[in-house]
């Protein structure tokens, strides 16, 4: 098994930025203003709002290649509309995948900087994918015993959508990786649950990441990496 980064995403709303969204209100045109300086000062240093996609190649079984995350959605309005479609589409096909190639499009959840709708129908030989308990639109349940050993996908409730994560082993590296979407959603989210704000249900969210941690461990190698939604791998 190969698990190659398509991109890394990086956030648009940090921890302390949403403390200002807080602040500013629900849907009230004081906090869509903050969100406007916000995603403007981002977008001139560089970061787009993108979540990260990755790819999982392997031979011999019916799942793979698959992707996780795969939208290119996010706040930079460069990015919207059919050039986010375009770019999934070519990323996958700089590493060699043609659309009909990809058998397997495994979902976190289903934000659209994360699922975006318009892919299923153009990756035609695709199915989606999220956990069973998760029950999120638009994707089949997982089937657990279909999976390979090296792989596993939890469902971890708490961001506020029906939200699951992927487990994969590198052994070749002695090492387990989390693909966390965005129950960490960056290395900065990790280190704040004790006032994570990314999550609408927060005691939910920290078993969750509790939950991660337990099959991170249970993997019996020698190293542990989190795969945040929206930032870069970091070891546990
Ligand atoms: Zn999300």
């Amino acid at each position: 098994m190969e698990i190659i980064p398509i991109k890394y995403g990086n956030l648009m709303g940090s921890p302390d930025m949403k403390a200002a969204l807080f602040a500013a209100g629900t849907s009230t045109p004081e906090a869509d203003a903050v969100w406007d300086d916000l995603a403007a000062i981002k977008i001139r240093m560089g970061q787009n709002g993108a979540s990260t996609s990755l790819l999982i190649k392997e031979s011999g079984h019916s799942l793979f290649p698959a992707a996780v995350d795969l939208s290119f959605i996010c706040a930079d309005p460069q990015m919207r509309g059919e050039k986010s479609v375009a770019a999934a589409l070519a990323a996958l096909e700089t590493l060699g995948i043609a659309p009909g190639d990809l058998k397997s499009l495994f979902v976190t959840h289903s934000h659209a900087d994360h699922f975006d709708p318009r892919l299923p129908a153009l990756l035609p030989n695709a199915r989606v994918f999220a956990h069973p308990d998760s029950r999120i639109p638009g994707a089949e349940p997982l089937e657990m015993s279909s999976l390979p050993a090296w792989m596993s996908c939890l469902n971890t409730p708490g961001h506020g959508t029906p939200h699951c994560s992927y487990i994969f082993d590198a052994p070749q590296w002695d090492l387990a990786i989390a693909a966390a979407g965005d129950l960490v959603m960056s290395h900065a989210h990790y280190l704040s649950m004790g006032k994570p704000l990314a999550y609408a249900d927060p005691e939910a969210g920290r078993a969750s990441v509790r939950a991660l941690l337990a099959a991170l461990y249970a993997r019996n190698l020698k190293y542990r990496m989190i795969i945040p939604g929206h930032d870069m791998p970091f070891f546990v």
